[in-house]
């Protein structure tokens, strides 16, 4: 029989795992209440990307914190592996954007360059390729590819892995993790949470909404907000081919098993999981125009998925002014900055204030633009 936890984290997807992982190190009792098996979870349907290339443009806070994710990914997988002995093939030999067009490579310079005007010394090194550089570097490309952009910091990792990790890492660490518990309720009452479902109540301090996309429902039981937007992802998965690709590329990638992951698309559709062949085939199009060979690939699987995508683009990290100790963490690129919400965010929120780097994710920043 578990003791009443110090912290109950609703949501046991990539966000929900890291920071009760986080928590969990620092020896406070997590109990993580989940949905089941088959229920929507980004976290078993992304691209696995740790990207840094162009992210942050109009948002500064975001490009540091990114950046700082990626260099903090390689202790943060070694301390995974330590916990529970499995790899989660981290590579981060840097990556590139490919550009089929001289129009598409000068608006990819464009944004960087924007970008670092915006960050100055924080911003990320990137290089500029034409077609023979680039080629020099990814001897696989076709004919149709104009140049590319190449930025170190980026990587890969194996994605399911990770998530298995996650999970077995909560284990060894004693979270009470209890899946099948979708949970309908909190209520905040004499300075605890009340978090209630169909399968009984559990009581604690503090509570933590990193339910993905059911954190829109539950956000305003504890003075929070959740604002959101429909963002649908689609990926096609070719059978296993030898190597051919040294580094992920923004819309392709080799992983470590040999599968090439084609993806991912952006679609402004929440409401339908059914795969577009239409918008399968414009990937596959220019994912064979980049890299020819793939042409002789069969296709294995593909999926689409709704993304956790806020208001703006940018992760929510917040705490309840009404009810503290309530907190809420959603972001896209869960899987790039997994590395921070596993310490950074589950310190501030062990130590129940959010600290300078991360305030800057709190949802004020919605209602400032809303009176403006
Ligand atoms: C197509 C696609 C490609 C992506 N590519 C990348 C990439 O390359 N790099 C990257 O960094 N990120 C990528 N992402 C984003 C990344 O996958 C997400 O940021 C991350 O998975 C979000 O994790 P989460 O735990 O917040 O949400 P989820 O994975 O959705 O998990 C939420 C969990 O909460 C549970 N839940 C919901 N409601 C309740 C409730 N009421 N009670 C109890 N439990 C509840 C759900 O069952 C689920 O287990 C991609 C996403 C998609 C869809």
């Amino acid at each position: 029989m578990h003791r009443e936890p110090d912290i109950v984290v609703i949501g046991g997807g990539l966000m929900g795992a890291c920071v009760a992982w986080g928590l969990a190190r620092r020896n406070l009792r997590v109990c993580v209440l989940d949905e089941g098996d088959i229920a929507l979870r980004a976290s078993r349907a992304n691209f696995a990307l740790i990207w840094v290339q162009g992210k942050g443009l109009g948002f500064p806070a975001y490009a540091a914190w990114t950046k700082t994710a990626a260099a903090d990914w390689p202790r943060f997988a070694a301390d995974l592996e330590s916990d529970t002995g499995i790899d989660v093939g981290l590579d981060q030999p840097g990556g590139f954007t490919l550009c089929l067009s001289d129009r598409e490579l000068q608006a990819s310079v464009d944004a960087l360059e924007q970008l670092r005007e915006q960050s100055g010394a924080l911003a990320h090194p990137y290089e500029v390729l034409d077609h023979a550089q680039t080629k020099m570097r990814l001897p696989a490309i076709g004919p149709d590819v104009t140049g590319a952009i190449y930025c170190p910091l980026d990587g890969h990792v194996n994605s399911l892995r990770l998530f298995r990790a996650l999970h077995a890492a909560l284990l060894s660490r004693g979270v009470d993790y209890r899946a099948e518990h979708a949970v309908d309720t909190v209520e905040p009452r004499d300075g605890v949470f009340i978090v209630k479902g169909t399968w009984g109540e559990i009581r604690a301090p503090k509570v933590v909404l990193a339910a993905g996309l059911g954190n829109a429902g539950l956000a305003p039981m504890v003075g929070l907000d959740a604002p959101m937007k429909a963002s649908r992802g689609q990926i096609v998965v070719t059978e296993k081919a030898s190597r051919f690709l040294r580094y992920p590329i923004v819309t392709l990638r080799q992983t470590d098993e040999g599968g090439v992951m084609i993806g991912d698309s952006e679609e402004a559709n929440g409401a339908s999981l059914a795969v577009d062949h239409a918008i399968s085939s414009v990937m596959a199009d220019r994912a064979i125009r980049m890299f020819p060979l793939l042409a002789d690939l069969n296709v294995v699987r593909t999926w689409s998925a709704f993304r956790v995508m806020t208001l703006d683009g940018y992760p929510i990290y917040d705490q309840s002014q009404a009810y503290p100790g309530a907190f809420i963490a959603m972001a896209h690129s869960g899987v790039t900055l997994a590395s921070r919400h596993a310490t950074i965010l589950a310190d501030a929120i062990a130590a129940g204030t959010i600290p300078e780097e991360v305030s800057a994710f709190a949802t004020r920043r919605f209602h400032v633009s809303a009176c403006a």
